[in-house]
């Protein structure tokens, strides 16, 4: 069993050291084979400088604590394995443009603000259920991720230097979303591409339409009677990745200021500085392993992958090594049951943590695309966006009757025009599949699926 732990005065957690993590068992642990390298890789990103701020982590912080409450909602997406080859400028500007256009839609339809959260710049660690594939009737590793080994069956070997490449990768990737962020990329006056054409429903294109009527009446509106002020201009957006790989999360974790505490009373806290937000994937939450060891030291806001393999007395064994101070918005539960387990699963476990002393302090984020995959005709792996659907408004219905508050989705999609889910207003088929499929894990959804999928959350909420 894990013990409980609080903090200490000084913010730092009893027993725990960024590295206690190594005397417990590990799942999805790579055995690099040169180990001087592995070391060399290690000593170099302990000497870069953080990738983000403390001040910047206390603030999505915040944000999510407001979502916990009730008082916003957070959207969360982007690649399943984010490729080095994606730090390129069309790539990073598509994925905020729809990560910016879908937040639009959802503050329409649910009427409060929107958190935005990409899984990119370090989404590059992938866990796998096999160590080894066959291709071309060939045996090698499986891929595990850029940040690992390479996609190529002949790059498949461990590589330290990765380690180091996913540093830069992840820095170019943020400063460039930065930079077109605060240079107007963002920015809510100018026209978006909110292209309808393709939806063949008369009755959802109509819907879809008197959405966008609104948002381009509210633009237009705030323009004339001159609100634009410069939160107008620029938006907020955090980075999250799955903290699989602790080789790399142990070296960026820092012993920085608090930047919350008076000056009167200085405080550290260890920060892990390679992203605003982590989360513990559905394979590495065991209690008594690796990974919730590291992570139970760390101030970051968290998110945990809860599915139907996860024993409702987990959840709160997790809460209390996780969150002990039980700070509202600290922890993110990301519910992936598929749509056919979600009835009979998530009604034990929202009980489960609103009857307890946890009531009210996590963020409840569906994910409704982890239980969801499927393969079809000869393994292409897929999800229909039927399925998709069903579990997030399953799970929307399940929180208004438990008397909890669904606070957001957690959605694997890009900005290309990729073929990769079945359906949506499209009409999706197998046969389409092959024509644009690129992603090198999970299928995603694409730009025309992840918008439709923000208007029928904004219906849900508007009727
Ligand atoms: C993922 O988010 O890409 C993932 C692997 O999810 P899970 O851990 O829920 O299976
Ligand atoms: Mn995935």
């Amino acid at each position: 069993m894990t013990t409980q732990t609080t903090t200490t005065s000084n913010g730092q957690v009893p027993d725990w050291t960024p590295d206690s993590w190594r005397s417990k068992p590990i799942k999805q642990c790579p055995e690099y084979p040169d180990k001087a390298a592995l070391a060399k890789a290690v000593s170099e990103l302990k000497r870069l400088p953080p990738i983000v701020h403390p001040r910047e982590i206390i603030e999505l912080k915040q944000h999510l604590r407001d979502v916990a409450q009730g008082k916003a909602f957070l959207l969360q997406g982007g690649d399943c394995a984010e490729l080095f080859d994606y730090c390129e400028q069309n790539a990073i500007e598509s994925k905020i443009k729809l990560l910016l256009q879908m937040s639009l839609v959802l503050l329409w339809g649910a009427n409060k603000r929107v958190v935005r959260i990409g899984r990119m710049a370090g989404q590059y660690a992938k866990p796998r259920s096999s160590p080894m594939e066959t291709i071309d009737g060939r045996q090698v590793p499986s891929f595990r991720g850029d940040i690992l080994n390479g996609y190529h069956p002949d790059e498949r070997e461990l590589d330290p230097d990765r380690l180091v490449k996913a540093y830069y990768h992840s820095s170019a990737t943020l400063n460039y979303a930065r930079a077109a962020i605060s240079s107007g990329i963002a920015d809510l006056s100018r026209p978006l591409d909110w292209s309808l054409g393709h939806v063949r429903d008369p009755v959802l294109k109509a819907k879809y339409e008197k959405a966008v009527d609104f948002l381009k009446d509210m633009r237009d509106f705030l323009h004339t009677i001159g609100a634009e002020n410069e939160k107008f201009h620029t938006v907020d957006l955090f980075t999250s990745h799955e903290g699989l790989l602790l080789e790399y999360e142990q070296p960026l974790t820092r012993l920085l200021d608090d930047p919350t505490a008076p000056p009167s009373a200085p405080r550290k806290e260890y920060y892990n500085t390679s992203a605003h937000f982590l989360w513990i994937g559905d394979r590495t939450r065991q209690l008594d392993h690796a990974h919730v060891e590291y992570f139970r030291g760390i101030a970051n806001p968290l998110g945990v992958k809860v599915g139907p393999s996860t024993p409702a007395s987990d959840l709160l064994a997790l809460l209390r090594t996780l969150n002990p101070a039980r700070e509202p918005g600290k922890i993110t539960l990301i519910t992936r049951y598929g749509a056919d387990k979600v009835a009979s699963l998530l009604p034990a476990h929202i009980r489960t943590v609103e009857d307890s002393e946890y009531a009210g302090t996590v963020v409840w984020q569906c994910d409704p695309m982890h239980g969801n995959t499927q393969s079809v005709g000869g393994g292409i792996k897929t999800r229909r966006f039927s399925d998709i659907f069903s579990e997030l408004q399953q799970t929307l219905r399940i929180h208004k009757e438990q008397g909890s508050y669904l606070g957001g989705v957690h959605l694997e999609l890009t900005g290309d025009p990729v073929t990769e889910c079945l359906g949506g207003s499209e009409g999706l088929a197998e046969d389409d599949l092959s024509t644009n499929y690129t992603s090198f894990c999970d299928p995603r959804l694409n730009e025309k699926q992840a918008l439709e999928l923000a208007f029928l959350i904004a219906d849900h909420y508007r009727t």
